[in-house]
């Protein structure tokens, strides 16, 4: 489909800058595409202008990390009013929350002999707060590890010795936040989160009831359990669906621009009735 609701750029943990995003999205056929930064939009506006030129529509978005049951989920946040004070509130509060973790995370990795690693992080984040991939494209740097998937196994993931816990607001507030703002609030890659069935059901119950009105049904990298048991979810709980390949990098091709399948046709999409709906 020529539609894309989930992107990174530097101006969060991707590797292309929100204009090159932009240019690579439109040279992939991308004619909507959503930039969902982590926790920002400071992204957008760069976006904006580069999707003018290339003749795509830009959706205003944002990957917001919130907490529950003491888990972190991600909110997909789409089509929202950027200049909303409650949305930049909350998002100021996420940037805080990063700052103290990204101390912390080096903390650890000082104890486990990596030093320099958060010097080494800011750095990679040219200016934003740094993320746990940042912290892994250091540990790739400094010759640690191979990959940054590698940096993830060994150091960052839960249970490993620079795994931190986020005081993530709650998802409720999330979903809050992006909806005072006028936006559509998206369940982010349901799949991804390493939940059993029972847990998964009972997080996109909360969700839904939380006011959340989507979910991601064909993200990148998902195979076609993954897409059933989200389709099932948004069938069960009422949402709409959405598609996002979470690209990041140029070299992670399972997650290129673009390369999404449309949602199941018993669906609604997120995008039916809005302007952006792709034809
Ligand atoms: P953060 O929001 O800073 O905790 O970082 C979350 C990001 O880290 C995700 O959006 C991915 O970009 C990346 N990530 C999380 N888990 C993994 C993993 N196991 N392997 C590779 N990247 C990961
Ligand atoms: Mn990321
Ligand atoms: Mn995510
Ligand atoms: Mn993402």
């Amino acid at each position: 489909m020529a539609i894309d609701l989930h992107a990174h750029s530097t101006a969060s943990d991707g590797l292309l800058t929100p204009a090159a995003l932009v240019r690579r999205a439109a040279g992939q056929g991308v004619r909507v595409l959503a930039l969902t930064d982590h926790d920002t939009t400071a992204g957008l506006a760069e976006a904006q202008a580069a999707a003018d030129a290339a003749g795509v529509t830009l959706v205003a978005g944002v990957e917001m990390s919130v907490n529950w049951a003491r888990r972190t989920l991600h909110v997909v946040g789409l089509d929202f009013d950027p200049a909303n004070g409650d949305l930049g509130a909350a998002l100021g509060g996420l940037q805080a929350v990063r700052r103290d973790r990204a101390l912390r995370i080096a903390r650890r990795l000082r104890g486990a002999g990596v030093a320099d690693s958060l010097a080494g992080a800011e750095r990679l984040a040219a200016g934003g707060v740094p993320g746990r991939m940042h912290f892994a494209r250091f540990l790739v740097a400094s010759g640690a590890v191979r990959s940054p998937q590698e940096a993830f196994r060994r150091y960052l993931v839960r249970g490993r010795v620079a795994a931190v816990r986020s005081e993530w607001p709650p998802l409720a507030e999330g979903v809050a936040a992006i909806r005072a703002a006028g936006g559509i609030p998206v369940l982010a890659h349901p799949t991804r989160y390493g939940f059993t069935r029972a847990w998964l059901r009972d997080a996109v119950e909360a969700f839904a009831e939380a006011g959340g009105r989507g979910i991601e049904v064909v993200t990148g990298g998902d195979g076609p359990g993954d897409r059933d048991s989200a389709a099932a979810l948004a069938r069960r709980f009422g949402l709409r669906a959405s598609i996002g390949s979470d690209f990041h990098d140029p070299d992670f091709p399972w997650r290129e621009l673009g390369r999404l399948d449309s949602p199941p046709a018993d669906l609604t999409p997120v995008w039916q009735g809005r302007e952006w709906a792709p034809v």
